[in-house]
C-alpha cells in the first residue's frame, strides 16, 4: 500500500551532509517527495510503499552521516500528493536558515584521506581537500547563512569539476561549501625570516613583504607558493627537512597556527619551549593513527575511540614501560597527550616525514610536537 508521512527529523542534521543522504535513501527505498533544511532541523515528505517507509525511516536514525547526530525524529501520517520524484528543497527564508546549529570543524574523514593517497585522484595530495563529511565550517564562516559567499572561500571560485560535484546530489561533495581542488582552490605557501635559511630552491619565484597582496608579511620575510602538486609538495618536502634539522615550523592548521618540531629531538624541543616561553609543562604529540601511537603508549578501546573522534582531542596515554622520551617532551610524568592529524596539510606533514625517517633508516613511527602557536597565557595565533 502506498502511503505518505511527513517526518521531521531534530539534531545536527544541518552542514553535515543530511539533505544529500536523505536523497539517495529515498532513491534506495523508491520514496518520493522532499527534504527541506527547517529551523530546528529537516523536514522530510515522503511517499512510498509503507514496508519500504518503514525501512527508510530505520535508515534515518541509524545509518545518517558520521558528522550528523540525529536526536528525534517525529512521524505523521498525511494523505498522498502524488509526488513522482524525490527533490531536495531549497528554503528561502532567512529566518529559517538563521537559527541552524553551524557544525564544529571536523578532521579529515576515511573517504578524502584514502583520496589525498591515491595517485590517480585529482585531488592527490591537495593540501585542503574535504567533503560534506569532514572539513572546516566553523573556522571559515563570516555570517549566516552558511554558504560558499559568507565564508573564507568566497575568492575562491569553484572550477568547472568541483562545481560539478557541488551541484550532484549523489556525490559526496554536494553543497559542501569548502570545496576545492589544485586548479580553484586555497594553495600552500611557505614563509621564513630573513635568518632562516628556509627557501624551497633556487626556482623558486619568491616574494617579499610589500609585493604580497593579501599576507602582511614583517620585514624582510620572503614566501613561496605551491600552486601546483609539484611546488605544493617540494614547500612540504621543505618543511619536512627542516623539522629533520630540528628547526620548529609554524603550520596553520584549523582555528589557528601550531609550533611543530621533531619530538624525539631534545635541542628542537628545548629551542621550542624557548621560543614559546613555556617552562618544563608538557607538550603533546600528533601521531599518524592509533597504531603509531601504541608503538610509545598503552591505548585502550576508549581510548581509540576518542582519538578517532572528529574532533581529534588530545588524549592523554599511558606511557610504554621501556620507551625512552626525548628530555623536555613530559619529563616525569606517566603520560603523554597524543592527538592524530585533523587536516590533510597535517596528514601530508606526517607522511612525508615518515618516508624521510625510512630513507634515514630510522624505523620509528613520526612523532611531532604539536603545540599552539601562541606565547604562554597568550590567546592562539
Ligand atoms: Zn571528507
Ligand atoms: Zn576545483
Amino acid at each position: 500500500m502506498i502511503e505518505a508521512l511527513d517526518i521531521h527529523v531534530t539534531g545536527i542534521v544541518q552542514g553535515v551532509g543530511f539533505r544529500p543522504f536523505v536523497y539517495r535513501m529515498a532513491k534506495k527505498y523508491l520514496i518520493n517527495g522532499w527534504v527541506l533544511n527547517a529551523a530546528d532541523g529537516v523536514n522530510i515528505h515522503a511517499e512510498g510503499e509503507s514496508r519500504l517507509l518503514d525501512e527508510f525511516v530505520i535508515e534515518l536514525s541509524e545509518n545518517a552521516p558520521a558528522a550528523a547526530q540525529v536526536k528525534e525524529i517525529e512521524l505523521k501520517e498525511v494523505p498522498l500528493q502524488d509526488f513522482d520524484s524525490f527533490e531536495i528543497r531549497f528554503s528561502d527564508d532567512a529566518a529559517v536558515q538563521e537559527t541552524t546549529l553551524v557544525s564544529a570543524d571536523l578532521a579529515t574523514c576515511d573517504d578524502c584521506a584514502a583520496e589525498l593517497f591515491n595517485p590517480n585522484d585529482r585531488r592527490f595530495r591537495y593540501p585542503f581537500i574535504n567533503c560534506t563529511n569532514c572539513g572546516p565550517r566553523f573556522t571559515i564562516i563570516d555570517a549566516l547563512p552558511y554558504d560558499r559567499a559568507s565564508t573564507s572561500m568566497k575568492d575562491f571560485p569553484m572550477c568547472e569539476r568541483c562545481a560539478a560535484e557541488y551541484a550532484d546530489p549523489l556525490d559526496r561533495r554536494f553543497h559542501a561549501q569548502p570545496d576545492a581542488c589544485f586548479e580553484c582552490g586555497p594553495h600552500l605557501s611557505l614563509a621564513w625570516r630573513p635568518d632562516c635559511e628556509a627557501t624551497p630552491g633556487e626556482d623558486f619565484p619568491t616574494r617579499g613583504a610589500g609585493d604580497v597582496s593579501s599576507d602582511e608579511l614583517p620585514d624582510g620575510w620572503r614566501i613561496a607558493w605551491g600552486k601546483t602538486r609539484e611546488t605544493s609538495d617540494a614547500l612540504i618536502a621543505r618543511a619536512v627537512e627542516l623539522l629533520c634539522a630540528g628547526q620548529v615550523v609554524a603550520v596553520k592548521g584549523l582555528g589557528g597556527f601550531h609550533l611543530v618540531c621533531d619530538a624525539r629531538n631534545a635541542e628542537a624541543i628545548a629551542r621550542l619551549r624557548e621560543g614559546k616561553r613555556r617552562g618544563g609543562k608538557p607538550f603533546a604529540v600528533m601521531m599518524a593513527n592509533a597504531e603509531a601511537a601504541r608503538s610509545v603508549c598503552e591505548v585502550t578501546p576508549e581510548e581509540e575511540k576518542a582519538l578517532s573522534d572528529p574532533a581529534r582531542p588530545i588524549v592523554l596515554l599511558k606511557k610504554r614501560r621501556g620507551v625512552a622520551f626525548a628530555a623536555g617532551l613530559a619529563d616525569k610524568l606517566p603520560e603523554l597527550g597524543v592527538m592524530l592529524p585533523a587536516t590533510p596539510v597535517q596528514l601530508l606533514l606526517l607522511h612525508d616525514f615518515a618516508r624521510a625517517l625510512e630513507q634515514m633508516g630510522v624505523p620509528e613511527p613520526p612523532m611531532l610536537v604539536m603545540t599552539s602557536g601562541n606565547i604562554h597565557d597568550e590567546p592562539i595565533v
